[in-house]
């Protein structure tokens, strides 16, 4: 996985950090991440992550541009309102970084055509607003043995997680919401600058996650109150009876996790 004349200038601000450098920067490009969501969450880390150079981005949105969502949703204008989401922001991906491989699904995402769309992929990135979409991309995850990075956001509460199963996300939530798919941000309502922020804070996990940066950040949860201007870490353990991840407590140490 080499880097072009191209790359290495656009990159030269990475490559010139000593956590990323040369290396960081092609794990970066070796990497494919689907995104699941390109709403508030979804048009921070996109442009984050095309920036930052990665292989290969899936964006996964079955939505249309509504004139709601340009109060936090800067890669739309306010000419693309009707238009599919996935598509608009592949596009703009591309215009901003030709090396990054785009792939656009105009679909919303379910139980049903979870596993076709992330297998093959490296890292999955849920920003969706509903509990039931979630926990059908969490659970795939699981049984795909992906990590899955979690992040949400509402009025003025961020949270953001990465699980590798053991916790899982069902682990953290339970099994209470997997009929709720009302959009909770609609409801709530959201402050625009705070989908940005859990956004991109969602991104610099990601970064770290594949370029192998910190510790490990599995099963961490932050927490992000926009009123307070704090930001707070919590354990998540794992639940032994999660109909998700439990069975994989219960099989002997060595099998694949
Ligand atoms: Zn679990």
């Amino acid at each position: 996985m080499t880097l072009n004349d191209d790359e290495l200038d656009r990159y030269a601000r990475h490559i010139v950090l000593p956590q990323v450098g040369g290396i960081g920067q092609q794990r970066l490009k070796a990497t494919r991440v689907a995104i699941v969501g390109a709403g508030g969450i979804g048009a921070a880390v996109i442009p984050a992550l095309t920036g930052a150079g990665i292989g290969h981005l899936t964006i996964i949105d079955g939505d249309r541009v509504e004139l709601s969502n340009l109060q936090r949703q800067p890669i739309y204008n306010s000419g693309q309102v009707g238009m599919a989401k996935a598509r608009l922001a592949s596009h703009f991906a591309m215009a901003r970084n030709p090396h990054v491989g785009l792939t656009s699904i105009d679909e919303r995402i379910d139980s049903a055509n979870a596993a076709d769309l992330l297998a093959g992929h490296d890292l999955v990135i849920d920003g969706t607003d509903n509990f039931a979409t979630r926990l059908a991309v969490s659970d795939t995850c699981v049984a795909l043995g992906l990590p899955l990075l979690s992040a949400a956001a509402q009025q003025f509460q961020g949270q953001v997680a990465l699980f590798r199963a053991l916790p899982c996300y069902r682990c953290f939530v339970g099994n209470a919401f997997d009929a709720d798919d009302c959009d909770t941000c609609a409801e709530l309502g959201v402050l625009g600058a705070l989908t940005a922020t859990v956004g991109s804070f969602a991104a610099l996990l990601a970064i770290r996650f594949i370029t192998g940066i910190g510790n490990d950040p599995a099963g961490t949860l932050h927490l992000f109150d926009g009123l307070t201007l704090s930001w707070r870490q919590l354990r998540i353990s794992s639940d032994p009876a999660c109909r998700a991840c439990g069975q994989l407590l219960k099989e002997p140490s060595g099998s694949p996790s």
